[in-house]
């Protein structure tokens, strides 16, 4: 009986691997589908930031999936902010109270936990290599293409989870019908991955347990600490103007700019000039889109139903928090898939545009103001993110 239950998840990034132990766990048979070749073997490429905060919204799904113990071992506790200023001085701001902290995770390390994870139970299968090209909304079919074989095929489900990403293919087709509604906003900063790496003796080069910040007024550069003891940092910078990745071309150029704002850094960092030129510079969007669900049987999931800007360290964490909702959902309509979509699908936007206005809104605060003295005096007086419940921390937490 409970194995006639069957799911299809487009996508078997961070969400879509998580969603599928979820619905595993309830003893759904699910089929992963995802584009990337199975990077458990081909070394993980995920094209985007190396690691990320966790936060109590995360670790909510994480705990309903019942993996928290095994990703605790490899994330790393940051309870506060540790702010750089360009003479070198150090400023130290928790986020709350002791005990309470955001944790810095690999991504691919999560992502591969989670797939190793899903893949143990028997009804969950992953196929790799396979790239969705739409969705068939006449008779909810998804079609692929083998990316080895260029062979295409559909499958038909009652029940297909779009988790892929923020150029979802199964949200595109979904955008073709009438009274969707669909936008796209790309800011004028980019961003690029730099990297600290370890002391000869595996011991991280900076204060272990903080999340770095560089503030410097129109952009930024944070660091978050990997388990090897090294750190990535990100450089957030506009893409024009006098500061700014078009003035970034040469190494002379590169070293008088972090001579002059990030003189710190540069004994950190023996790679630096090679790094800048090799790393990409990406771009930073917010998507939003409504209805999230076609049907009742097409529902799209984490940064393909909201992707956002990363300033609130909270993207994957929201698409965790989908999870946790579906899953409560899931309990209050004893799995009534019509009744569980039409309530996340009215509820669930409105809380998902709020944090993609928070996440743009932080990172004023993050390149600018916690440089500001008054500011930091404002934010500890603040009581309800520092002096709060837990509850409120959890709501407040950010990068
Ligand atoms: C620089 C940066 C820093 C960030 N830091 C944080 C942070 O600190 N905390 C946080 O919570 N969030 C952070 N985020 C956001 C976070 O990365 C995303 O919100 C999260 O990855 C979304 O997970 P997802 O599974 O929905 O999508 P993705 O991680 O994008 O996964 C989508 C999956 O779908 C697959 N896919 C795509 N197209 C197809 C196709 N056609 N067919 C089949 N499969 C397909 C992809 O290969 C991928 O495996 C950050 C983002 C950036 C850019």
């Amino acid at each position: 009986m409970a194995n006639e239950r069957k799911a299809v998840i487009v996508g078997a990034g961070l969400v879509g691997a998580l969603w599928a132990v979820i619905l595993a766990k309830r003893g759904y048979q699910v089929d992963v589908y995802e584009r990337r070749a199975d990077f458990r073997q081909a070394g993980y490429v995920g094209g985007r930031s190396i690691n990320l905060a966790l936060s109590e919204r995360g670790w909510k799904a994480v705990e309903i999936a019942g993996i928290r113990e095994k990703i605790e071992a490899v994330a790393i506790p940051m309870p506060g902010r540790m702010m750089h200023g360009t003479d070198g001085a150090l400023t130290y701001q928790p986020y709350g109270e002791e005990g309470q902290a955001i944790y810095s995770v690999s991504r691919g390390g999560l992502n591969i936990e989670l797939v190793n994870i899903a893949d143990e139970f028997s009804q969950v299968r992953f196929h790799f290599n396979q790239a969705c090209l739409g969705v068939d909304l006449d008779n909810s079919s998804v079609r692929f293409e083998d990316t080895r074989t260029g062979v295409q095929y559909a499958i038909e489900s009652d029940l297909i989870f779009g988790t892929d990403g923020a150029f979802s293919p199964v949200r595109q087709s979904l955008q073709k019908l009438p009274r969707f509604n669909y936008s796209q906003q790309y800011i004028d900063y980019g961003y690029k991955e730099l990297c600290i790496p370890p002391n000869e003796d595996e011991t991280h080069r900076m204060h272990t347990n903080g999340l770095h910040i560089w503030p410097r007024g129109q952009f930024m550069l944070i660091a978050l600490p990997n388990v090897d003891g090294s750190f990535t940092c990100t450089l957030f910078l506009p893409f024009e103007g006098e500061a700014s990745f078009e003035n970034l071309k040469s190494e002379v150029q590169v070293m008088a700019f972090f001579e002059k704002y990030f003189p710190d850094v540069i004994p950190l960092m023996p790679t630096l000039v090679q790094d800048f030129a090799e790393n990409p510079t990406s771009a930073l969007v917010t998507v939003r889109c409504n209805p999230w669900h076609y049907h009742h049987k097409i529902l799209l999931l984490g940064d393909a139903a909201h992707a956002i800007v990363p300033f609130f360290g909270q993207g994957m964490n929201c698409g965790f928090e989908d999870c946790t909702i579906l899953d409560s959902l899931m309990d209050k309509y004893e799995e009534n898939w019509p009744a569980i979509m039409e309530e996340f699908s009215a509820n669930r936007p409105e809380d998902s545009n709020a944090i993609a206005d928070l996440a743009l809104l932080n990172f004023i605060e993050m390149r600018d103001k916690v440089a500001d003295p008054k500011f930091l005096l404002w934010k500890k007086s603040k009581s309800t993110c520092t002096s709060g419940s837990r509850r409120s921390f959890n709501r407040c937490i950010q990068w």
